[in-house]
Formats: C-alpha cells, structure tokens, sequence
C-alpha cells in the first residue's frame, strides 16, 4: 500500500519538528491530501494512525482532510474549482490550465500541549 510509504514520509516531518519542541506533548496532526496526489485519504489516516500509536504520543489525534483541486488559466489568470470533463476555463474558453490545488499531500499543522 502506497499509502504506508507517504505515511512514514509525513511522520518523518512530525518527528523532526517536535525534536524542536521536545518538551511539548503532540495532541494532534493535520494532513491535507489533494485529489489529485494519488493518495487515499482514508488509507493516509489509517496508516498514519499505526505509526501514531507506537510513536511516544499514542493518544495524539490524526485528521486527514480531502483537498479539491483548483485550476488556474494561463491566459485569463481565472480560478476555479475542476469539474469531471471541464477543463476548459469558464472565462475565456482557453484550453491552457494547470492545478494550482489539490495536487499534494502536506502535513496541515500539528498541535502540542
Ligand atoms: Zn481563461
């Protein structure tokens, strides 16, 4: 499962950040996964849980949260939200669009008591 792999990367992250705060105690973690990362965010949250429950903060939280991917046109600088099969910008009609969301999987935040 993929999914394991991006679990450990994001947990890698954690890890190296609460060395900073060695004193705090992790409560929570926040992940956000765009649709288009190839990720699930189910199978990310599961994962994520396992590590978090052998880590030395088994009762922390873990949310992954579903980001939806948003397209900007190069043409008319427009933003919008990717519908199936539309991916042509509503403004002008231009065919020259990329995602400017929805295309990562990042750890949101954490917090610490
Ligand atoms: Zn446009």
């Amino acid at each position: 499962m993929h999914e394991i792999a991006l679990a450990h990367a994001v947990w890698r992250q954690v890890a190296a950040e609460m060395e900073k705060h060695s004193d705090r105690r992790l409560t929570q973690v926040r992940v956000v996964v765009g649709e288009l990362s190839g990720a699930d965010p189910e199978s990310l949250e599961f994962a994520l849980g396992l590590l978090v429950a052998e880590s030395e903060w088994p009762h922390a939280a873990v949310h992954v949260r579903k980001e939806p991917v948003v397209l900007v046109c190069r043409t008319c600088g427009r933003e919008y939200p990717m519908q199936e099969m539309r991916l042509r910008c509503p403004a002008c009609g231009g065919a020259d669009v990329e995602p400017v969301r929805g295309t990562q999987l990042r750890l949101e935040s954490l917090e610490v008591e």
